[in-house]
């Protein structure tokens, strides 16, 4: 984001409006969408065996079920119309996008990135680790990777913007940008701590 985008997600979360993403802005920040979520938080731990105890084992497809964009929707530019989600989550994640197109359907800013789908499902362990990723549970989402890669820092380089944030805190899911500064086009139905 640029400096005058910054200043307006600071006005958005509620802390000094200085253009400085510093300690400040990041703790507010946190307090902010923590404060839109459902308690107690309807969502495991992200540590494996809770992951496990709640979704069903990674990789097992029959834990997924079908779900249908509520607007259009491109993967790698291609029109997509549907993805599988792990059907502990995948009405709540129905309820993020329509949440989205509801608030902000007609911010073309914002549906932009919200349009631009980048998975859901995949049979893969995490990035650089050893254990297996949300996504191999069916339970993390990304969007718009071209504009939010993994190592890029939220919200200096990577874009996403606070309106879908704040959509997905509100089904208690949480954001890369926001918990980790970084990995901000991946949402995930885990607990917030
Ligand atoms: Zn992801």
């Amino acid at each position: 984001m640029v400096q005058n985008e910054i200043v307006r997600l600071q006005r958005r979360i509620g802390t000094e409006p200085d253009g400085f993403w510093g300690p400040k802005s990041i703790a507010q920040c946190k307090a902010y969408v923590r404060s839109l979520a459902p308690s107690p938080c309807p969502w495991p731990h992200q540590k494996q065996a809770s992951l496990q105890a709640f979704y069903g084992t990674p990789g097992n497809e029959f834990n997924l079920e079908k779900i249908t964009f509520p607007y259009p929707t491109f993967y790698a530019g291609k029109a997509v119309a549907t993805t599988r989600v792990n059907a502990e989550c995948s009405h709540s994640l129905m309820r993020v996008l329509e949440d989205i197109k509801d608030r902000h359907g007609d911010n073309l800013v914002v549906m932009r990135i919200a349009s631009d789908f980048a998975g859901v499902y995949n049979f893969r362990n995490k990035r650089g680790g050893s254990s297996y990723s949300v996504h191999a549970y069916g339970a993390a989402i990304d969007l718009a990777v071209g504009t939010n890669e993994f190592k890029d820092s939220w919200p200096m380089k990577a874009s996403m913007p606070m309106e879908i944030i704040e959509c997905f805190y509100r089904e208690g899911w949480l954001s890369g940008a926001v918990e980790w500064g970084y990995d901000a086009q991946h949402f995930q139905a885990t607990d917030l701590t």
